[in-house]
């Protein structure tokens, strides 16, 4: 594929800890051999439908299991997998295991969408689309399954050659996002000529619906002007149920956060869900989801 993994000896990036606090400067080098050790794990956060309270989809969410520093979070080595080369292969890494786990999950009779993650440099490689399609077939899944998150800012990069690749990739039927939807500056008569199907409004708006009338009409207004534009909405970082509840009256399509559930390892998301089933609806009240899932 055109994104070349140039090789890299050593490479020195300053990372935060999710933990908070400086990590002293980590070795980039590390990255490609934690991902041939399997040190590189793929978590899974429970989108929910609000309406229902029914989970339809997870967001796939990659962590370092660092032999040293412990569990380190995306923000400190995906930019470092940018600057090396390496998030060519390291998309597909997590594309491979999301579309592994979601194929898993459907022979246990849990049926979930799967959303990975896009860095702006994968938009670039036109070799993405073919590895799209191959991972789906290694799975032998549907290419309706898979959701790719974007940023706003991304397809502005090379809006030519990012235009061809999202063509092809929702022309196979995958479905586009854009992530953290309010944070950049694009304008939504910008980002509904490309063939996006869903907001993810940012949950810096999200987090203050309640206290902050600015974020409630951010929040509220964008959830109307992607009803007129045909677009869904899911609201990022929903902590507690009281907001959830203010996104129901905002007529939010689908929530996720740590209110709901944060993200846990494959083998524990079917017990999230579980959890998630058991106890929405009488927060929303709404009737019990079918006794399968
Ligand atoms: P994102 O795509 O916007 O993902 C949501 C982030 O918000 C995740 O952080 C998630 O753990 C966190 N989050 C979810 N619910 C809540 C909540 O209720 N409250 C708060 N405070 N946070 C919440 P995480 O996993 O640290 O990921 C950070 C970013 O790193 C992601 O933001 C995404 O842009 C990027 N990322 C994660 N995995 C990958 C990947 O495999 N590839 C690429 N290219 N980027 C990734
Ligand atoms: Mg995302
Ligand atoms: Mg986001
Ligand atoms: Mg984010």
């Amino acid at each position: 594929s055109a994104a070349k993994d140039r090789p890299v000896r050593t490479a020195y990036y300053g990372t935060e800890l999710e933990s908070g606090g400086t990590l002293a400067p980590l070795v980039i080098g590390e990255l490609r051999g934690a991902l041939e050790a399997g040190d590189i794990v793929v978590y899974y956060q429970p989108q929910v439908e609000i309406g229902t309270g029914r989970v339809f989809g997870v967001e796939a969410l990659s962590r370092w299991q660092h032999p040293v520093y412990g569990l380190l979070g995306p923000d400190s080595f995906i930019q470092a997998a940018e600057r090396t080369g390496m998030i060519g292969t390291f998309t597909q890494f997590v594309l491979d295991a999301a579309l592994e786990q979601c194929a898993r999950w459907r022979a246990e009779g849990l049926v979930l969408t799967v959303a990975v993650n896009l860095s702006v440099l994968n938009l670039l490689d036109r070799g993405l689309v073919e590895d799209v399609q191959a991972a789906l077939d290694r799975h032998g899944l549907s290419p309706t399954v898979l959701e790719l998150e974007l940023t706003e800012g991304s397809a502005m990069v090379d809006p030519r050659r990012s235009r061809q690749v999202l063509g092809a990739l929702s022309g196979m039927g995958v479905t586009l996002s854009i992530d953290d939807y309010g944070t950049g500056y694009s304008s939504l008569a910008y980002l509904q000529k490309l063939p996006v199907r869903r907001l993810k409004i940012d949950r810096s708006f999200v987090a203050g619906i309640l206290d902050d009338a600015a974020s409630a009409a951010i929040v509220r207004s964008t959830v109307e002007l992607a009803r007129h534009l045909g677009l869904d909405v899911i609201a990022e970082g929903v902590e507690d149920d009281e907001t959830l509840l203010a996104l129901r009256d905002m007529q939010c399509h689908a929530a996720q956060g740590f209110g709901l559930g944060r993200p846990v390892p494959g083998p524990q998301l079917p017990e999230v869900v579980r959890r998630i089933h058991d106890r929405l609806p009488s927060v929303l009240h709404v009737p019990t989801v079918g006794a399968g899932r």
